[in-house]
Protein backbone atom coordinates (compact mmCIF):
# COMPACT_ATOMS: atom_id res chain seq x y z
CA UNK A 1 0.00 0.00 0.00
CA UNK A 2 1.57 3.46 -0.93
CA UNK A 3 2.22 6.05 1.56
CA UNK A 4 -0.84 7.49 3.03
CA UNK A 5 1.29 10.64 3.77
CA UNK A 6 2.02 11.67 0.31
CA UNK A 7 -1.11 14.18 -0.60
CA UNK A 8 -2.17 12.37 -3.84
CA UNK A 9 -2.40 8.95 -2.10
CA UNK A 10 -4.41 9.97 0.79
CA UNK A 11 -6.47 12.05 -2.21
CA UNK A 12 -6.63 8.49 -3.95
CA UNK A 13 -8.35 6.21 -1.60
CA UNK A 14 -10.49 9.23 -0.28
CA UNK A 15 -11.70 9.02 -3.98
CA UNK A 16 -12.07 5.15 -4.41
CA UNK A 17 -13.90 5.06 -1.38
CA UNK A 18 -16.24 8.31 -1.93
CA UNK A 19 -15.51 8.96 2.05
CA UNK A 20 -17.60 12.35 2.91
CA UNK A 21 -15.27 13.92 6.09
CA UNK A 22 -17.49 14.45 9.05
CA UNK A 23 -16.48 17.72 11.59
CA UNK A 24 -18.28 16.39 13.98
CA UNK A 25 -15.67 13.64 14.67
CA UNK A 26 -12.97 16.42 14.26
CA UNK A 27 -11.70 14.41 11.15
CA UNK A 28 -8.20 16.43 9.77
CA UNK A 29 -6.21 13.96 8.34
CA UNK A 30 -2.12 14.44 7.93
CA UNK A 31 -0.71 14.59 4.64
CA UNK A 32 2.87 15.56 4.98
CA UNK A 33 5.74 12.72 6.01
CA UNK A 34 7.84 15.02 7.82
CA UNK A 35 5.48 15.68 10.30
CA UNK A 36 4.70 12.23 10.90
CA UNK A 37 8.31 11.40 10.85
CA UNK A 38 8.98 13.81 13.75
CA UNK A 39 5.56 12.43 15.67
CA UNK A 40 7.05 8.75 15.36
CA UNK A 41 10.85 9.74 16.42
CA UNK A 42 8.72 12.31 19.27
CA UNK A 43 7.20 8.70 20.45
CA UNK A 44 10.83 6.69 21.14
CA UNK A 45 8.55 3.25 19.78
CA UNK A 46 11.02 0.75 20.26
CA UNK A 47 10.18 -2.85 18.68
CA UNK A 48 8.78 -4.49 21.60
CA UNK A 49 6.48 -1.90 21.89
CA UNK A 50 2.31 -1.99 22.41
CA UNK A 51 0.65 1.12 21.01
CA UNK A 52 -2.33 2.24 21.26
CA UNK A 53 -3.52 5.18 18.65
CA UNK A 54 -6.51 7.36 18.86
CA UNK A 55 -8.63 7.70 15.90
CA UNK A 56 -6.76 6.20 13.06
CA UNK A 57 -8.32 7.63 10.10
CA UNK A 58 -7.67 6.25 6.74
CA UNK A 59 -4.78 4.88 8.63
CA UNK A 60 -2.46 6.94 8.01
CA UNK A 61 -0.19 7.16 10.69
CA UNK A 62 -1.16 3.61 11.94
CA UNK A 63 0.71 2.37 9.05
CA UNK A 64 4.30 4.41 10.59
CA UNK A 65 3.37 3.11 13.74
CA UNK A 66 2.94 -0.54 12.24
CA UNK A 67 6.47 -0.47 11.00
CA UNK A 68 7.82 0.17 14.06
CA UNK A 69 5.82 -1.27 16.96
CA UNK A 70 5.16 -4.90 18.05
CA UNK A 71 1.85 -4.08 17.86
CA UNK A 72 -0.64 -1.27 16.88
CA UNK A 73 -4.05 -1.06 18.23
CA UNK A 74 -6.17 1.29 16.59
CA UNK A 75 -9.69 2.79 18.22
CA UNK A 76 -11.69 4.46 15.64
CA UNK A 77 -15.20 5.86 16.21
CA UNK A 78 -16.74 6.72 12.44
CA UNK A 79 -18.00 3.08 10.89
CA UNK A 80 -17.33 4.43 7.19
CA UNK A 81 -13.33 4.22 8.15
CA UNK A 82 -13.61 0.51 8.57
CA UNK A 83 -13.14 -0.83 5.14
CA UNK A 84 -11.13 1.55 4.31
CA UNK A 85 -8.62 0.73 7.29
CA UNK A 86 -8.77 -2.89 6.05
CA UNK A 87 -7.77 -1.78 2.92
CA UNK A 88 -5.18 0.13 3.84
CA UNK A 89 -4.05 -1.58 6.94
CA UNK A 90 -4.21 -5.33 4.53
CA UNK A 91 -0.40 -5.67 4.84
CA UNK A 92 0.61 -5.73 8.18
CA UNK A 93 -0.78 -8.33 10.53
CA UNK A 94 0.19 -6.70 13.88
CA UNK A 95 -2.38 -3.96 14.09
CA UNK A 96 -6.59 -4.25 15.67
CA UNK A 97 -8.51 -1.64 14.31
CA UNK A 98 -11.78 -0.73 17.06
CA UNK A 99 -14.94 0.13 16.06
CA UNK A 100 -15.33 2.15 19.02
CA UNK A 101 -15.79 5.69 21.12
CA UNK A 102 -12.43 5.88 22.66
CA UNK A 103 -14.06 7.48 26.19
CA UNK A 104 -16.16 4.30 25.94
CA UNK A 105 -13.28 1.69 25.56
CA UNK A 106 -11.79 -0.22 28.75
CA UNK A 107 -8.17 0.66 28.08
CA UNK A 108 -7.00 -1.02 31.05
CA UNK A 109 -8.72 -4.84 28.99
CA UNK A 110 -6.71 -3.52 26.19
CA UNK A 111 -3.02 -3.30 28.14
CA UNK A 112 -3.85 -6.67 29.93
CA UNK A 113 -4.87 -8.47 26.38
CA UNK A 114 -2.34 -6.74 24.74
CA UNK A 115 0.58 -6.18 26.70
CA UNK A 116 0.48 -8.25 29.81
CA UNK A 117 -0.72 -5.22 31.86
CA UNK A 118 2.61 -3.95 31.26
CA UNK A 119 2.56 0.09 30.22
CA UNK A 120 1.84 1.19 26.57
CA UNK A 121 2.65 4.28 24.66
CA UNK A 122 -0.01 6.49 23.15
CA UNK A 123 0.47 7.93 19.43
CA UNK A 124 -2.13 10.15 17.97
CA UNK A 125 -3.41 12.72 15.80
CA UNK A 126 -6.41 13.67 18.36
CA UNK A 127 -10.20 14.55 17.50
CA UNK A 128 -9.62 18.34 18.87
CA UNK A 129 -13.14 18.37 20.37
CA UNK A 130 -12.56 16.00 22.84
CA UNK A 131 -8.56 16.78 23.31
CA UNK A 132 -9.08 17.35 27.17
CA UNK A 133 -11.39 14.60 28.51
CA UNK A 134 -9.00 11.97 26.41
CA UNK A 135 -6.02 12.96 28.23
CA UNK A 136 -7.40 13.52 31.42
CA UNK A 137 -9.30 10.49 31.16
CA UNK A 138 -5.93 8.76 30.47
CA UNK A 139 -4.09 10.50 33.24
CA UNK A 140 -6.56 10.07 35.91
CA UNK A 141 -7.99 6.74 35.38
CA UNK A 142 -4.04 5.35 35.66
CA UNK A 143 -3.89 3.34 32.74
CA UNK A 144 -0.72 1.81 32.44
CA UNK A 145 0.77 4.31 29.70
CA UNK A 146 4.67 5.49 29.39
CA UNK A 147 3.94 8.30 27.27
CA UNK A 148 1.64 9.95 25.36
CA UNK A 149 2.30 11.08 21.84
CA UNK A 150 -0.41 13.67 20.46
CA UNK A 151 -1.20 16.53 17.45
CA UNK A 152 -3.43 18.69 19.62
CA UNK A 153 -4.64 22.28 18.80
CA UNK A 154 -1.20 24.88 19.18
CA UNK A 155 -3.34 26.51 21.88
CA UNK A 156 -4.08 23.64 23.90
CA UNK A 157 -0.35 22.17 24.10
CA UNK A 158 0.55 25.58 25.29
CA UNK A 159 -1.69 25.26 28.24
CA UNK A 160 -0.17 21.58 29.04
CA UNK A 161 3.08 23.10 28.86
CA UNK A 162 3.51 26.42 30.84
CA UNK A 163 3.61 27.67 34.23
CA UNK A 164 2.65 30.48 36.49
CA UNK A 165 2.36 34.31 35.34
CA UNK A 166 1.08 33.05 31.75
CA UNK A 167 -2.65 33.81 30.27
CA UNK A 168 -2.30 30.10 29.19
CA UNK A 169 -1.91 28.75 32.64
CA UNK A 170 -4.49 26.78 34.55
CA UNK A 171 -6.77 23.55 35.96
CA UNK A 172 -5.41 22.33 32.18
CA UNK A 173 -1.27 22.78 32.95
CA UNK A 174 -1.46 21.81 36.60
CA UNK A 175 -3.44 18.27 36.34
CA UNK A 176 -1.03 17.67 33.21
CA UNK A 177 1.95 18.15 35.34
CA UNK A 178 1.17 16.46 38.22
CA UNK A 179 1.19 13.26 36.31
CA UNK A 180 3.33 13.87 33.19
CA UNK A 181 6.29 15.81 31.44
CA UNK A 182 5.30 17.93 28.97
CA UNK A 183 7.16 18.78 25.73
CA UNK A 184 6.09 20.37 23.14
CA UNK A 185 8.08 18.54 19.86
CA UNK A 186 7.31 20.36 16.54
CA UNK A 187 4.79 22.97 15.61
CA UNK A 188 2.52 22.35 13.05
CA UNK A 189 0.45 24.51 10.64
CA UNK A 190 -3.00 23.91 8.77
CA UNK A 191 -1.62 22.98 5.50
CA UNK A 192 -0.41 19.78 6.73
CA UNK A 193 -3.66 18.42 7.33
CA UNK A 194 -6.70 17.80 4.73
CA UNK A 195 -9.27 19.13 5.56
CA UNK A 196 -7.35 21.86 6.90
CA UNK A 197 -8.61 23.34 10.16
CA UNK A 198 -8.73 26.93 11.95
CA UNK A 199 -6.26 26.65 14.06
CA UNK A 200 -2.70 25.72 14.45
CA UNK A 201 -1.33 22.94 15.72
CA UNK A 202 1.65 21.06 17.98
CA UNK A 203 3.15 18.14 18.44
CA UNK A 204 3.21 17.82 22.77
CA UNK A 205 4.87 14.21 24.11
CA UNK A 206 3.95 13.65 27.81
CA UNK A 207 6.09 11.09 29.40
CA UNK A 208 4.25 10.06 32.32
CA UNK A 209 6.09 10.31 35.92
CA UNK A 210 6.07 6.81 37.96
CA UNK A 211 5.74 8.88 41.21
CA UNK A 212 4.19 12.66 40.87
CA UNK A 213 6.54 15.60 41.39
CA UNK A 214 4.38 16.79 44.47
CA UNK A 215 3.02 14.62 47.59
CA UNK A 216 -0.10 15.13 48.52
CA UNK A 217 -2.21 13.82 51.31
CA UNK A 218 -5.34 13.98 48.88
CA UNK A 219 -5.23 14.06 45.20
CA UNK A 220 -9.10 14.62 44.94
CA UNK A 221 -8.76 17.42 47.49
CA UNK A 222 -5.78 18.91 45.25
CA UNK A 223 -7.83 18.74 42.25
CA UNK A 224 -10.46 20.11 43.54
CA UNK A 225 -8.80 23.27 45.00
CA UNK A 226 -6.89 23.82 42.00
CA UNK A 227 -10.28 23.86 39.33
CA UNK A 228 -11.87 26.27 42.13
CA UNK A 229 -8.93 28.62 41.91
CA UNK A 230 -9.37 28.85 38.09
CA UNK A 231 -13.22 28.83 38.19
CA UNK A 232 -13.24 32.56 38.72
CA UNK A 233 -10.12 33.64 37.02
CA UNK A 234 -10.44 37.89 38.20
CA UNK A 235 -10.70 36.41 41.71
CA UNK A 236 -8.45 36.27 44.25
CA UNK A 237 -7.98 32.59 45.38
CA UNK A 238 -9.29 33.33 48.92
CA UNK A 239 -12.90 34.54 47.06
CA UNK A 240 -12.51 31.66 44.33
CA UNK A 241 -11.85 28.91 47.03
CA UNK A 242 -14.41 30.21 49.22
CA UNK A 243 -17.31 30.09 46.31
CA UNK A 244 -16.46 27.10 45.27
CA UNK A 245 -18.49 25.51 48.65
CA UNK A 246 -17.21 22.00 48.44
CA UNK A 247 -13.76 22.19 50.32
CA UNK A 248 -14.59 22.64 53.75
CA UNK A 249 -12.76 25.79 54.69
CA UNK A 250 -13.34 29.49 56.00
CA UNK A 251 -11.61 32.58 54.90
CA UNK A 252 -9.36 32.29 58.24
CA UNK A 253 -8.57 28.67 57.42
CA UNK A 254 -7.35 30.59 54.24
CA UNK A 255 -5.34 33.53 55.09
CA UNK A 256 -3.80 31.02 57.57
CA UNK A 257 -2.49 28.95 55.22
CA UNK A 258 -1.50 31.30 52.80
CA UNK A 259 0.73 33.69 55.78
CA UNK A 260 2.00 30.49 56.64
CA UNK A 261 3.04 30.14 52.99
CA UNK A 262 4.75 33.47 52.82
CA UNK A 263 1.68 34.35 50.39
CA UNK A 264 -0.42 37.89 50.62
CA UNK A 265 -3.88 36.86 51.19
CA UNK A 266 -4.89 38.97 47.74
CA UNK A 267 -2.93 36.48 45.62
CA UNK A 268 -4.19 34.80 42.73
CA UNK A 269 -4.37 31.36 41.82
CA UNK A 270 -2.99 32.08 38.57
CA UNK A 271 0.58 32.69 40.37
CA UNK A 272 0.82 29.72 42.56
CA UNK A 273 3.20 26.16 41.23
CA UNK A 274 2.48 22.96 41.41
CA UNK A 275 4.57 22.60 44.54
CA UNK A 276 2.52 25.41 46.28
CA UNK A 277 -0.96 24.28 45.24
CA UNK A 278 0.28 21.13 46.86
CA UNK A 279 1.50 22.53 49.88
CA UNK A 280 -2.32 24.64 50.13
CA UNK A 281 -3.84 21.59 50.00
CA UNK A 282 -1.64 19.65 52.73
CA UNK A 283 -2.36 22.65 54.99
CA UNK A 284 -6.22 22.66 54.48
CA UNK A 285 -7.24 19.41 54.83
CA UNK A 286 -5.47 18.65 58.00
N1 LIG B 1 -4.92 9.61 12.52
C1 LIG B 1 -5.52 10.16 11.33
C2 LIG B 1 -4.53 11.07 10.65
O1 LIG B 1 -3.62 11.54 11.34
O2 LIG B 1 -4.69 11.34 9.46
C3 LIG B 1 -6.84 10.89 11.62
C4 LIG B 1 -6.79 11.99 12.65
S1 LIG B 1 -8.27 12.95 12.78
C5 LIG B 1 -7.64 14.46 13.45
C6 LIG B 1 -9.11 12.28 14.20
C7 LIG B 1 -9.68 10.89 14.05
O3 LIG B 1 -10.32 10.52 15.28
C8 LIG B 1 -10.75 10.75 12.97
O4 LIG B 1 -10.50 9.60 12.22
C9 LIG B 1 -12.06 10.62 13.76
O5 LIG B 1 -13.06 9.89 13.07
C10 LIG B 1 -11.58 9.91 15.02
N2 LIG B 1 -12.44 10.12 16.21
C11 LIG B 1 -13.19 11.20 16.54
N3 LIG B 1 -13.80 11.03 17.71
C12 LIG B 1 -13.41 9.81 18.18
C13 LIG B 1 -13.73 9.07 19.36
N4 LIG B 1 -14.54 9.55 20.30
N5 LIG B 1 -13.17 7.83 19.49
C14 LIG B 1 -12.33 7.32 18.53
N6 LIG B 1 -12.02 7.99 17.41
C15 LIG B 1 -12.54 9.21 17.22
Amino acid sequence: MANLGIPVNTIAVLQKYNFKFRQKFGQNFLIDTHVLDKIIAAARIEGEDCVLEIGPGIGTMTQYLAECAREVVAVEIDKALIPILEDTLSEYDNVTVINEDILKVDINHIVEERNGGKPIKIVANLPYYITTPIIMGLLESHVPLESITVMVQKEVADRMQVGPGTKEYGALSLAVQYYAKPEIVANVPPNCFMPRPNVGSAVIRLTRYAKPPVEVADEKYLFALIRASFNQRRKTLVNGLLNAGNLGVTKEDITAALTEMGLPATVRGEALTLEQFAQLSNLLIR
